[in-house]
């Protein structure tokens, strides 16, 4: 990925989940405590505040300070588990990743968000949105960026029927079903925002 590649694709996560943060507060106030929105907004408006230094730096170094970011500033449950994500990719990415180094370092910074939230899917969490969107990644094929989307919204919705084990959410029991996993959303739309800019430059 160039530079300016992945000042494109930082910029589009940011930008969505800035644009969403309303709705993400919505599906927190239905299962949780209402502030998924407000902690995603407040740390992806900070990502956006750097986006020229962010630019400046090699990709891992850029996921680096994403990460740390997003540690800093989301708090929550939802920050550091965000935070683990881009921090465990940023680790495993070369500066100019193919897409089989992309799903191996998607591989390892999921199973990184499974061990800080000691959680796996089918807990009603982001996990339930992330294990599915490496899998097609890691099974490759055409029309990546068009069926990547497609899977991560598919897989966020799958989490309406769930039951919550993990966060929040499990403390309502029975009554957390009904609804999709406000941090399931956002995973959702980081991937959809992402494969949007990288659609035009699939190899
Ligand atoms: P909090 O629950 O502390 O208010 P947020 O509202 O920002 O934090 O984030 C809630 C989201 O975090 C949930 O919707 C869920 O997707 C995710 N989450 C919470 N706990 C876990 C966990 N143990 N493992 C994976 N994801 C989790
Ligand atoms: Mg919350």
């Amino acid at each position: 990925m160039t530079t300016p590649l992945h000042h494109a694709v930082i910029a589009a996560m940011a930008r969505t989940i800035v644009d969403h943060a309303d709705e993400l507060t919505l599906l927190d106030q239905a299962i949780g405590d209402g502030d998924h929105g407000l902690n995603m907004r407040r740390g992806f408006e900070a990502v956006l505040a750097d986006l020229d230094g962010l630019a400046a730096k090699p990709l891992p170094d850029a996921l680096k300070s994403v990460g740390t970011t997003l540690v800093m500033r989301v708090g929550g449950a939802s920050g550091p588990l965000f935070g683990t994500l881009f921090m465990t990719l940023a680790r495993d990415l070369p500066a100019e990743p193919t897409l089989d180094e992309v799903a191996s370092a998607l591989d390892k910074a999921v199973a990184a968000v499974q061990a800080r939230g000691k959680s796996e899917p089918g807990q009603k969490t982001m996990l339930d949105v992330l294990v599915p969107v490496q899998r097609t990644l890691a099974a490759g094929g055409a029309d990546l960026a068009r069926r990547l989307p497609a899977a991560a919204e598919e897989a966020a919705r799958a989490t309406v029927p769930m039951r919550a084990i993990r966060g929040r959410a499990s403390f309502l029991g029975a009554r957390s079903v009904g609804h999709m996993d406000p941090g399931a959303r956002s995973a959702a739309l980081l991937v959809t925002a992402a494969c949007r800019v990288l659609e035009g430059v699939e190899a």
